[in-house]
C-alpha cells in the first residue's frame, strides 16, 4: 500500500485534548492522541499540527466578560501555546522528535514561526506543532490550519473532531441528520454547515486544499486516511 498523503496538516481543537473531561487536558486522551499520531509518523508521513485553545480560553468568552476582543483573542492564542507544550510532551514521550513554533515570539519555550524552517523540520522527520494561531486577533485556529497548510504545501488538511464527518444538521440534536461523504467548499460555506469558519474554508478553496473531517476518537482513523481509505467527510 502506498501513502495517499505524504505531508499532512492535522488540526486539533483544544477540546480534543479534553478527552472526556470538561476543561483542560486529559492525560490519558493526550496519550492516546500521541499513539494515533505515532502510527502515522512511523509510516513516513510528514506531520504538522495546529492546536486550538478552546479547552482553556476563547476570545469570544473573554469578550462576553467585557474584555476588549483583541486582548481576549491574545489570551486565546496564549492558551494554544499551553496546549502545544502539552502535546509536545506527549509526543516526545512516544519518542517522536518535535518542534513547537509560535506565531508570537516566546523564545524560551518555542521557536519563532519561520515558514522555511518549518518545512526543513518536516523534511527532517520532526513533527511541527504550530502554536499561537496566526499571531493576530480576530482569527481562529481553523483559519491557522488552512493558512499553515497552504504555506507548507500540505497535501491535505485533516480536521479532527468528535463526530465522524459532516452532517446536513447537528447529529447530536436531530436523529435524522444525514452524513455527507463529500461536499464542495461553496456548499459548505453557503449551507453554513459549521465544518470550519468561512475564512478557513475560502482559504482552502483558493488553494485547492482538500479538507477531511473525521472522528479522532475512532482508533486507527488517521492511519486509514493517509492511506486513502474513505473515512469521514471530504470538502473539496
Ligand atoms: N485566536 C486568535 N487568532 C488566531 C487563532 C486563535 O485570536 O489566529 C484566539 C481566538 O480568541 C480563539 C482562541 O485563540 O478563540 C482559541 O482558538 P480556537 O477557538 O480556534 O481553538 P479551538 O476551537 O480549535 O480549540
Amino acid at each position: 500500500m502506498s501513502l495517499k498523503y505524504k505531508r499532512i496538516l492535522l488540526k486539533l481543537s483544544g477540546e480534543a485534548l479534553m478527552g472526556n473531561s470538561d476543561f483542560g487536558i486529559d492525560p490519558s486522551f493526550i496519550k492516546y492522541l500521541a499513539k494515533e499520531i505515532k502510527d502515522v509518523y512511523e509510516e513516513g508521513v510528514e506531520i504538522a499540527i495546529v492546536i486550538g485553545g478552546g479547552n482553556i480560553f476563547r476570545g469570544n468568552q473573554g469578550a462576553k466578560l467585557g474584555l476588549d476582543r483583541a486582548t481576549a483573542d491574545y489570551m486565546g492564542m496564549l492558551a494554544t501555546v499551553m496546549n502545544a507544550l502539552a502535546l509536545q510532551d506527549a509526543l516526545e514521550k512516544e519518542d517522536m522528535p518535535t518542534r513547537v513554533m509560535s506565531a508570537i515570539e516566546m523564545r524560551q519555550i518555542a521557536e519563532p514561526y519561520i515558514r522555511r524552517r518549518a518545512i526543513r523540520h518536516l523534511e527532517k522527520a520532526r513533527i511541527v506543532i504550530f502554536a499561537a494561531g496566526t499571531g493576530s486577533p480576530f482569527f481562529t485556529t481553523d483559519t491557522t490550519g488552512a493558512l499553515r497548510a497552504a504555506e507548507i504545501k500540505a497535501d491535505v488538511l485533516l480536521k479532527a473532531t468528535k463526530v465522524d464527518g459532516i452532517y446536513d444538521k447537528d447529529p447530536s440534536k436531530y436523529s435524522d441528520a444525514k452524513k455527507l461523504d463529500e461536499i464542495s467548499y461553496l456548499d459548505a460555506i453557503n449551507k453554513n454547515l459549521k465544518v470550519m469558519d468561512h475564512t478557513a474554508l475560502t482559504l482552502c478553496m483558493e488553494n485547492k486544499l482538500p479538507i477531511i473531517v473525521f472522528n479522532i476518537k475512532q482508533k486507527g482513523s488517521l492511519k486509514d486516511i493517509v492511506y486513502g481509505k474513505k473515512i469521514g467527510s471530504v470538502v473539496k
